[in-house]
């Protein structure tokens, strides 16, 4: 991987005085337009239409005051980024101003000539989505024909233009099955890293819960399945891996704290403090075309609402582990007890801890229902008074 080169200037202390800390990463959701159709998307399940998005020059814009504030990483997301035509001049600005740039993509959209345009213009990193290893299922998962093959391609170019690349496995029950090979062909892609991550149940995989929710012990299997793929592939491949809350004992320390160290703008300019967090009520979401980025980072109601430990209640209030895990994730805390400020059902102290275990294992247990697959909602008719 190329070297960080975080861009140092007096706003981004003052940013960094005043918050703890400047933000590390931003995820650009650059559009929602996206050829697949996950049906664990953490897209929010109103999606952003294309007519709404920021421009190029706004999004440039965002890439120079996200450099100013002492931002080191752009993930550069969407749905599918590549769908963007402009996203050449996007990649271009953030690269000039310093910041390390990560393409997540699905890969089904690029060609090795715009791969190689985009690491001339200073593109520092590829993360490529899998949905499976098996044609068929990852056609079934992602309601899109061809899409494997693609993207055995699309990791060739990249080791071929000698880019890192990450493989990212979303692991749900409909492949949690076919991990091993998964890792193979990570391995085969000349991937340094890989992210095993149990789809987190908000958006449109709490939608699918029932079709997406392992069992413990598939859970538990694939726990086992990356230790010993770690230890054999030390060296050749770095894994993360993501287990689902639902099973946890303590909750992860979500987004690495509220408002502690990503800010995420949407495809039309808001910025949130993680991506589900739209689905809370009471936050007020500024937008980078009111507003500086520096100025919503300090100062944004939706970033001062749970940032550090004040607003919590008992248990979390009193807790030494506030300190690590922040308490987990407001967005399931609400989804879950109606009431953000709670504590996360996934630990062990709260107390819908059991209930929400047991969701998940009767979920498991049933017979999969059909996938609600993510789609953008259809506009609606206006009544003729409206027109
Ligand atoms: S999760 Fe699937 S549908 Fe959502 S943006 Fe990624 S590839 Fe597209
Ligand atoms: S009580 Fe709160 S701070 Fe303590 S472990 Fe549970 S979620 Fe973390």
């Amino acid at each position: 991987m190329n070297d960080l080169t975080p861009v140092q200037t007096q706003e981004a202390q003052t940013a960094a005085e005043a918050c703890g800390r400047a933000p590390v990463g931003l995820l650009a959701e650059l559009t929602h337009k996206c050829p697949l159709q996950c049906p664990y998307c953490s897209n929010p399940v109103e999606l952003e239409r294309a007519n709404t998005e920021l421009t190029t020059a706004e999004w440039q814009s965002v890439m120079r005051q996200a450099a100013d504030l002492g931002v080191l990483q752009i993930h550069l997301s969407g749905g599918e980024p590549t769908a963007r035509r402009d996203l050449e001049d996007i990649v271009q600005v953030a690269s000039e101003v310093g910041l390390y740039t990560n393409l997540i993509t699905a890969g089904v959209l690029l060609t090795k000539e715009r791969l190689a345009k985009l690491k001339d213009l200073g593109l520092d990193h590829v993360q490529l989505s899998i949905q499976d290893v098996d044609d068929a299922n990852a056609e079934r998962i992602s309601a899109y024909k061809g899409g494997l093959q693609k993207k055995r391609d699309v990791g060739r170019w990249v080791k071929e233009l000698d880019m890192p690349l990450t493989v990212n496995a979303p692991l749900h029950r409909a492949n949690i099955e076919n991990l091993p090979n998964i890792i193979d062909f990570a391995v085969e892609l000349g991937a340094g890293r890989i992210e095993v991550a149990h789809v987190q149940y908000y958006a449109w995989a709490l939608k699918n819960r029932s079709a997406l929710m392992p069992s413990r012990a598939q859970v538990i299997k694939t726990a086992h399945i990356v230790e010993e793929a770690k230890e054999r592939l030390k060296g050749i491949m770095t894994f993360d891996f993501v287990v689902p809350d639902y099973y946890a004992k303590t909750p992860k320390p979500c987004m690495g704290g509220w408002g502690r160290g990503i800010m995420n703008v949407t495809p039309s300019g808001r910025v949130l403090p993680c991506h589900a967090a739209e689905t809370l009520p009471g936050l007020e979401f500024d937008n980078v075309r009111d507003k500086t980025l520096r100025e919503i980072w300090i100062n944004g109601q939706a970033f001062q609402k749970y940032r550090g430990f004040e607003w919590m209640q008992d248990p979390c209030k009193t807790c030494p582990k506030r300190e690590f895990d922040f308490g987990g994730c407001r967005c399931q805390a609400f989804a879950m007890t109606g009431d953000a400020t709670n504590v996360d059902p996934a630990c062990s102290l709260s107390p819908i801890h059991q209930d929400f275990v047991q969701i998940a294992e009767e979920a498991s247990k049933q017979e999969a229902p059909a996938f609600v697959y993510r789609r953008m909602a259809p506009v609606k008719a206006k009544a003729p008074a409206e027109a």
